[in-house]
């Protein structure tokens, strides 16, 4: 057995045993790792919290032959604590989590990029300067960019002109009029140049967007990584349902494109 250190931010936990936790964290240097954290159950643990969902920890692992161990854990941030009492921001963080697990797909493969999105992401959600649901959309659009599924955006996806007529998640963003498959979301020219804002990290221009286009927005961007995950993310259905009790104009095109896609 060897040991090692890193830092990385807990993605989710999994009970093993009486007292014990299968710890998933994404970490900078080594990538996903999957390790166990001993006794961190017992309300005596000397892991406490540390190893919760959200925080962003130092720690010291031994190499195992399946599973590594968790062998000492210090808190750099402690997300969760600036993300739990506000609800709209715990269900982007959420999200944030689970979709950080999903694009980084084998264990310690490094994934610094991503590492760096998820810590930026989680900062930027517990600062409160920005509304929840543009730190996650921007978080989504950049996390799919540096997984190579960075939408279309300034000129058609398919032939590259620049006449732009709607949103083709099927595509990969925006198509002109000749290449629009049937059933394509057509967004205002605000919601794809909010897209653009999010992407690029243009803040100013985010925060100056109209409500109905940031619904357009997290509508396309919600469609559009669940194409490219397969499978829905769960937690985006806390946060679509707080965004439905909002507002109500989410594009209606936007399902026949999700229909469209093989299950
Ligand atoms: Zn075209």
């Amino acid at each position: 057995m060897s040991l090692y250190r890193d830092e990385g931010v807990v993605l989710r936990t999994q009970k093993l045993g009486e007292a014990d936790r299968i710890v998933t964290i994404l970490a900078k240097r080594t990538g996903k790792i999957r390790a166990v954290a001993k006794g961190v159950r017992r309300t005596t643990s000397r892991f406490g919290a540390r190893l919760e969902p959200f925080t962003h920890v130092d720690l010291q692992l031994h190499t195992g032959r399946t599973l590594d161990m968790v062998t000492q854990a210090e808190t750099i941030r402690p997300y969760g604590e600036a993300l739990t009492a506000d609800y709209p921001r715990y269900t982007a963080g959420s999200a944030m989590l689970e979709t950080a697990d999903r694009l980084t797909h084998g264990e310690k493969e490094p994934a610094l990029r991503q590492f760096l999105l998820l810590v930026g992401g989680l900062r930027t959600l517990a600062e409160r300067g920005h509304e929840a649901r543009l730190v996650l959309d921007a978080y989504f659009l950049r996390s799919l960019a540096v997984a190579g599924y960075a939408p279309a955006l300034d000129a058609c996806a398919k032939c590259r002109a620049p006449a732009i007529r709607a949103f083709a998640i099927v595509a990969g963003g925006v198509v002109c009029g000749a290449c629009k498959p049937a059933g394509s979301a057509v967004p205002a020219a605000e919601t794809i140049g909010l897209m653009t804002a999010l992407l690029r990290g243009d803040w100013a221009t985010a925060d100056a967007s109209e409500t109905r286009h940031r619904s357009e927005c997290s509508g396309l961007v919600a469609a559009y990584l669940q194409w490219h995950l397969e499978h829905g993310i769960r937690s985006l259905r806390h946060v679509e349902r707080e965004l439905r009790e909002r507002t109500t104009t989410v594009p209606a095109s936007i399902g026949s494109d999700t229909a469209a896609h093989p299950p």
